[in-house]
């Protein structure tokens, strides 16, 4: 099986290769039980695309507006080295003599169920039973998985950090089918050596040919293909000869597999405290947000469970800049705003772990609508969160007149985060609602709309809790105190 060729991707109409997707006008559906794993698809399939088609922004945007024939993949596969895109290849390399090799259940490639025996290895969302079988087809998937999405602390002592950093969040464009998903999402070689200035003999063959040998890996050595498909283990699954039906896509396959080896390579990268103290420097990872500080670069993380996607939302597409930090949206999404040319309703897809050292402690996979034209009317999303975020302010401010009753500070000081998470968290779907709109309705009534919905949410959050307290003189007379704050109009 080559992954530049052969049918290896589960989609609702049976197995089709990267061809079929990129050269035919079907509207295919993937096809994977966890949005974990749909979303490490997307994102390795938009990098075997970059690999394939080595666009510049031209032929991409050409692509985008007329298709791509069976022909012209053929002859752009033609100038590929594909012998390392087999499947016995892809991703792997041949662990060093006498290393010591780790195993485990491939149920540890799908991060939302945690089985290690680490004490910190925790956060199960699923049973382990639902993961402990495979097609080999779905092996490079997890694989690609391990490298750039699963924290390594997840591993313990055999854990490494790959290129992107532990348990980032990615950042996706989601546009109208699979097809022009993968083609939005498609690296614009142009653009990229522009804006990731690699110095000029940066390597370009794959880790898996080549693998890096320093103690620390320099981010402007790192190729765009090279770091796209970069490495962080040696690995291998071990195929038996039995007939399954795969845990991860649901296809039934002669052959299974159930563990996989790992050896972690011994160097760092610039996404580890050691890469980032000895000037490795951060490598762009086209499809990851970062915090620009002063000691270094960071991949955007969610660190806490209550963390929800859209209080960050205008970070990721319009960036943020604070005295000591600034975000800065993914190579992916402003090569969108500035390069491409196209006008379509298309959505942004925020997805990762939210991890908390070893745990997982969330998944996030939140699509929001965008509007058709980023760049100009970008400014209608950051009205609709700030909407948001004015409104948890205001809910914190009205809370904070518990704390003069002279209760236990541990004590409403949970009845008061309680009551926040709740808010954010149902206002995760009141904007992600609000935002379908965003093409439709002008700013001013967009802003409207979601002051509205969410001071209602506001509200009706805090009356719940007067309800539950009012027995509890002190405390109910604090909160009529503060219930003003959510009913001054906003300014
Ligand atoms: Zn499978």
């Amino acid at each position: 099986m080559n992954l530049l060729k052969d049918p290896f991707i589960s989609t609702t109409d049976g197995k089709v290769s990267l061809k079929d997707i990129l050269t035919s006008n079907k509207d295919y559906q993937l096809q994977y039980f966890f949005d974990e794993t749909q979303l490490a698809m997307l994102q390795m399939l938009s990098s075997l695309s970059t690999v394939v088609l080595k666009p510049t922004i031209s032929d991409l945007n050409d692509y985008l507006a007329n298709g791509l024939s069976p022909g012209q993949y053929d002859a752009l596969l033609e100038k590929v080295d594909s012998q390392w895109f087999e499947g016995e290849r892809f991703m792997r390399s041949a662990f060093p003599s006498k290393a010591k090799i780790a195993d485990g259940p491939i149920t540890k490639l799908v991060s939302g169920i945690e089985c290690g025996g680490s004490a910190n290895a925790l956060g199960l969302f699923s049973e382990s039973s639902e993961v402990s079988i495979c097609c080999t087809d779905c092996t490079h998937v997890l694989n690609y998985n391990l490298h750039m999405n699963i924290k390594g602390e997840c591993f313990g002592p055999t854990g490494a950090t790959g290129i992107r950093g532990g348990g980032s969040i990615s950042t996706l464009i989601s546009g109208e089918n699979l097809k022009s998903t993968i083609l939005l999402n498609t690296v614009c070689i142009d653009y990229f050596n522009e804006q990731a200035q690699l110095d000029d003999d940066a390597e370009s063959r794959f880790m898996w040919d080549i693998p890096p040998i320093s103690d620390i890996y320099s981010a402007p050595k790192i190729g765009l293909e090279r770091g796209l498909f970069a490495l962080a283990y040696h690995i291998d699954f071990p195929v038996i000869d039995t007939p399954c039906t795969c845990d991860i896509c649901g296809n039934t396959a002669d052959q299974s597999v159930t563990t996989f080896q790992r050896v972690k390579y011994s160097g760092s990268y610039g996404s580890t405290k050691k890469g980032r103290d000895n000037g490795a420097g951060w490598w762009l990872h086209p499809y990851t947000p970062r915090n620009v500080k002063e000691d270094g670069i960071y991949a955007v993380c969610a660190r806490d469970q209550y963390w929800q996607s859209w209080q960050e939302l205008t970070s990721y597409v319009i960036g943020k800049e604070t005295d000591k930090t600034s975000v800065k949206p993914a190579f992916i999404i402003n090569q969108f705003q500035n390069k491409l040319g196209v006008d379509l309703c298309l959505s942004l897809l925020v997805g990762g772990n939210i991890a908390d050292q070893g745990s997982i402690a969330g998944r996030v996979y939140d699509l929001y609508s965008m509007p058709s034209s980023l760049s100009k009317n970008n400014s209608r999303i950051s009205l609709v969160i700030n909407a948001g975020l004015t409104q948890k302010e205001k809910l914190s401010l009205a809370f904070n007149k518990i704390f003069g009753v002279g209760y236990d500070k541990n004590f409403v000081g949970g009845i008061k985060n309680q009551a926040i998470q709740k808010f954010t968290s149902n206002a995760q779907q009141i904007v992600q609602q609000i935002l379908l709109d965003v093409n439709r309705k002008e700013a001013t009534q967009l802003r409207k709309e979601a002051i509205e919905a969410l001071n209602k949410e506001a509200k009706s959050i805090f009356k719940s809790v007067q309800r539950k307290y009012q027995h509890d003189l002190p405390l109910f007379k604090a909160l009529v105190k503060g219930e003003f704050i959510l009913y001054k109009a906003d300014s």
